[in-house]
């Protein structure tokens, strides 16, 4: 078990596309891992977590929807290149918030069901359909992987007031 150290914006890797795992990637370094990826994800606590935030720039997530109280069933996923086959034309509004941009809210527009397929650590592929809390909580994440942050779905004056916030509270 180990907790990683967060990443929070403005850092360069939360801003790059991650890459695809390799096939040759799949096994117990990456499952353990994305193990600690959830230990990291529970001691936050955060109801989800993208590889990039930990300074790993690989299309890999964890998600515990369930973890934020009264939310949905608890249940732990662990995805690896994670693909959106079907996604519902219906959309969803959630004020989202973001373990590498702390105290920050933003209303963010989903698509209410998605689709989702995914590979485990050890390489076997997964589906599933996803609705609600539990379908924003994983879009979040692989905006993640696409470098994006909720800083960067934001208004240009809402960003920028929000980094020169967090440069004034370092000095
Ligand atoms: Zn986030």
């Amino acid at each position: 078990m180990a907790i990683l150290p967060i990443l929070e914006a403005p850092h360069p890797i939360l801003s790059k596309i991650a890459k695809p795992v390799r096939e040759d990637q799949f096994g117990p370094e990456l499952v353990s891992f994305i193990d600690n990826m959830v230990d990291t994800m529970y001691d936050a606590p955060g109801v989800g977590l993208a590889a990039p935030q930990v300074g790993r720039s690989e299309q890999i997530l964890v998600a515990d929807p369930g973890n934020d109280e009264g939310k949905a069933q608890r249940k732990l996923y662990k995805i690896v290149n994670p693909v959106i086959l079907e996604h519902s034309k219906e959309t969803i509004s959630y004020e989202e918030s973001c373990l590498s941009v702390p105290a920050f809210y933003l209303m963010t527009k989903r698509y209410k069901r998605i689709h989702l397929q995914w590979k485990d650590g050890l390489g076997n592929t997964h589906t599933e359909w996803f609705e609600e809390f539990p379908a924003i909580v994983l879009q979040h994440e692989m905006d993640h992987l696409k470098g994006i942050t909720l800083l960067d779905r934001s208004s240009r004056f809402k960003k920028s007031r929000y980094l020169s916030r967090k440069r004034k509270r370092r000095k």
